[in-house]
């Protein structure tokens, strides 16, 4: 048994970001409901999972105003199953994935936040979209909004290379920020909402929201390392 999830730390963190308005999304991966539920009663609502399964056997134990964001890579066949709940998908990577949570929300009558993956560190992922990719399909969703009413595109999303090279994180989540304002700029002017950039784990959360984060996605931090 591993320990329990310390409210210190949860306050420690409020108290560096919410100053500055950035949203926690405390990762619950691995993490049984009973210690989701400690979080919980110290009222943080935004929780973080990767693994469909993982989230639909503790979705419906858990209370209902509790926002789950999809981090991990999601097909689009699994799109279905989390559409009736899922109130934040982070890491979009195509357009096909994006129809498919177009599709569900209208099927639901429901708006599902997502944002689109950026790939920025230096590490090899066949997850996250390069530049290139990621200006077309904005341009794409930019030039077709209708279509995307129950998709609403809400920013970007990233993960910065595993290293102590501070400088390296740093240029890199800078990286999204120029990226996010260069989007703003030529595809979503008239998209007030396309503004979130999250960015920042428990081991480079501070980098990130000096660097502009909204959305920092902390696991271990709040919960203790994972089995
Ligand atoms: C696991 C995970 C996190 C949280 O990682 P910690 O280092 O435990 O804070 C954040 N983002 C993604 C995409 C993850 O998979």
């Amino acid at each position: 048994m591993s320990t329990l999830p310390s409210e210190g730390a949860l306050n420690r963190l409020r108290g560096e970001l919410s100053p500055a308005g950035i949203r926690i999304v405390a990762v619950s991966k691995t993490q049984a409901p009973e210690r989701i539920r400690i979080l919980y009663d110290q009222g943080q609502r935004d929780f973080g999972e990767n693994y469909v399964q993982e989230l639909l056997a503790k979705q419906p134990l858990l209370p209902e105003d509790i926002r789950w964001h999809f981090i991990g890579h999601l097909q689009s066949k699994k799109v279905r199953s989390i559409a009736p709940f899922i109130s934040v998908i982070h890491a979009v990577d195509s357009l096909h994935l994006l129809e498919e949570i177009q599709s569900q929300g209208s099927r639901l009558g429901r708006v599902i936040d997502c944002l689109l993956q950026v790939h920025i560190s230096r590490e090899e992922t066949k997850f996250g979209l390069d530049e290139a990719s990621l200006f077309d399909l904005a341009q794409t969703i930019g030039s077709r909004p209708g279509d995307f009413s129950q998709a609403r595109l809400i920013g970007l999303m990233g993960m910065a290379t595993l290293t102590d090279d501070q400088a390296l994180v740093r240029e890199e989540f800078r990286k999204m920020k120029e990226l996010l304002g260069k989007l703003q700029e030529k595809f979503f002017a008239d998209f007030p909402w396309f503004r979130e950039l999250s960015m920042g784990m428990s081991s480079d959360y501070s980098i990130a929201a000096k660097e502009g984060a909204t959305l920092v996605r902390i696991g271990s931090l709040l919960f203790g390392p994972r089995d």
